[in-house]
C-alpha cells in the first residue's frame, strides 16, 4: 500500500516537473499529461499549485492585473448559450437594459480604474452588433480615452461582421474578447443558434484587424475532461493574448441552473493546465471564482495573473476591497498602468499585429 502510494507520487512529482519544463520552453501538454494532471486527487493539490506558480513566477511575478466590466447593454439576447442568464427566454432575475450612454460608461471606467482597474471591457449582450451599435462603441472608447488615455480598453459585442473589428482598433480599442467557451465537441449541448466555429472565425477576425485576441472557456457546464484538453488545444491554437477562464454560475431559470459540478481542487487543477498551456499568456479568473474557488481564491492567485474586479455581467462578485486585501494578503502585488502585463516576446507580438509586420516601435498597450 505505502508502496503503492509513494509509486502514485513520485508519477505525479515527475508529470509535474515535465510541465514546468515543457512550459519554460513553450511546448504544451500531451494530451496523455494534461488528462493525468486533470485526474490527480485532490490530495496532490498543492503540488498541483506549487508547479503551476513556478510558471507563473517565471512570467509574471507577484503582479495581479486587474480588469473590470461596464455592461452596456444587459439581457433580451437572441442568442440561446445555456450558461447565460442572458439568453432567449431566460427566466434569470437580471437587470435587462438597453445601451449606456458613453458618458455613463466612461463615468464607470473612470471608478474602474481609481480602483486598480488596469483594463476595463466594455460588454454588450446579443449576437453580434449592427453598425450603429458598434458606432455607441466606438463613441463610448473615444470618451474613456480622452479621460484615461492609459486604461486598455477591450470590447465584446459577440460575432463580428467584416470591417467591425477594424473600426473598434481605430477608435482605440486594444483587444477584443470574444471566448470559445468550449469544445467543438460539446458546443452544440450549450448553443443551437450560433456554432464553434463561427466564434474561431470572430476571434480570428479580431486578430487580423490587429486587436489583442482575448479568448476562453467556461466550465462546469457537464464538460468532460476530454472536452476541456480540446479546447486548451483549440485556444493555443489561436494565439490569444488573454485567456479568461470562467467557471459556471448556475443562474435559476437558465437550462444549467442546476448544475454545480465543480470542486474548489477542481477549479485549481483546470486553472494550472490552462497555465501550463498559457505559460507567457494572460490567464484571468473571471465569472464564478467566489462561489466556486470559496476559500481557496488566494491559491488561484499562486496560476492566474489577472482577475476581474467587483461584479460580473449579471452577478455581484465579492466587494473590490476584498480582493485588494486578497491580494495584499498572499502577497501579490496589483499591475499598475505602467507595467507591461506580457512578457517581452509576445509583447512584441502583440505590437507587431498592431501596427504591421516590420516594425519595432512599441505599441501604446
Ligand atoms: S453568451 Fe452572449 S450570445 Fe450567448 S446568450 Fe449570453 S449574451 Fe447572448
Amino acid at each position: 500500500m505505502l508502496r503503492a502510494m509513494l509509486t502514485t507520487t513520485e508519477t505525479l512529482d515527475t508529470l509535474l516537473t515535465s510541465l514546468v519544463e515543457q512550459s519554460r520552453r513553450g511546448e504544451a501538454p500531451s494530451r496523455e499529461q494534461a488528462l493525468r494532471l486533470l485526474a490527480s486527487g485532490d490530495d496532490a493539490v498543492l503540488d498541483v499549485v506549487a508547479a503551476a506558480g513556478r510558471v507563473r513566477r517565471q512570467f509574471f511575478g507577484r503582479r495581479v492585473k486587474l480588469n473590470m466590466l461596464v455592461n452596456m447593454k444587459s439581457g433580451l439576447c437572441p442568442e440561446d448559450c445555456g450558461y447565460c442568464s442572458q439568453r432567449l427566454g431566460s427566466a434569470a432575475e437580471i437587470l435587462k437594459y438597453s445601451w449606456i450612454t458613453p458618458e455613463v460608461a466612461a463615468e464607470t471606467a473612470d471608478r474602474a480604474v481609481a480602483r486598480g482597474a488596469k483594463r476595463v471591457c466594455l460588454v454588450a449582450s446579443g449576437r453580434g452588433p449592427s453598425d450603429r451599435d458598434v458606432e455607441k462603441v466606438t463613441d463610448a472608447i473615444g470618451v474613456i480615452k480622452d479621460q484615461r488615455p492609459d486604461v486598455e480598453v477591450c470590447v465584446c459585442l459577440g460575432l463580428l461582421k467584416p470591417d467591425q473589428a477594424e473600426r473598434l482598433r481605430d477608435a482605440g480599442a486594444m483587444a477584443y474578447n470574444h471566448n470559445l467557451n468550449t469544445s467543438e465537441d460539446h458546443y452544440a449541448d450549450l448553443c443551437s443558434t450560433h456554432t464553434f466555429a463561427d466564434r474561431v472565425d470572430t476571434v480570428e477576425r479580431a486578430k487580423s484587424a490587429g486587436l489583442s485576441p482575448c479568448s476562453g472557456a467556461i466550465f462546469g457546464t457537464g464538460e468532460s475532461d476530454s472536452d476541456i484538453v480540446d479546447v486548451a488545444e483549440q485556444l493555443r491554437e489561436l494565439g490569444p493574448d488573454s485567456v479568461p477562464i470562467n467557471f459556471l454560475i448556475p443562474f435559476e431559470g437558465t437550462p444549467l441552473g442546476g448544475e454545480w459540478q465543480l470542486t474548489p481542487q477542481r477549479c485549481l487543477r483546470i486553472l494550472a493546465l490552462f497555465r501550463f498551456f498559457f505559460p507567457d499568456v494572460e490567464v484571468r479568473i473571471a465569472g464564478g471564482r467566489e462561489i466556486h474557488l470559496r476559500t481557496l481564491q488566494p491559491l488561484a492567485l499562486h496560476i492566474a495573473n489577472s482577475i476581474f474586479l467587483g461584479d460580473y455581467l449579471t452577478s455581484e462578485g465579492q466587494p473590490g476591497g476584498a480582493d485588494l486585501e486578497m491580494i495584499a494578503d498572499s502577497g501579490f502585488v496589483v499591475e499598475g498602468m505602467a507595467d507591461q502585463t506580457l512578457p517581452g516576446a509576445r509583447h512584441d507580438l502583440v505590437t507587431v499585429r498592431r501596427r504591421g509586420p516590420g516594425t519595432s516601435e512599441p505599441a501604446n498597450v
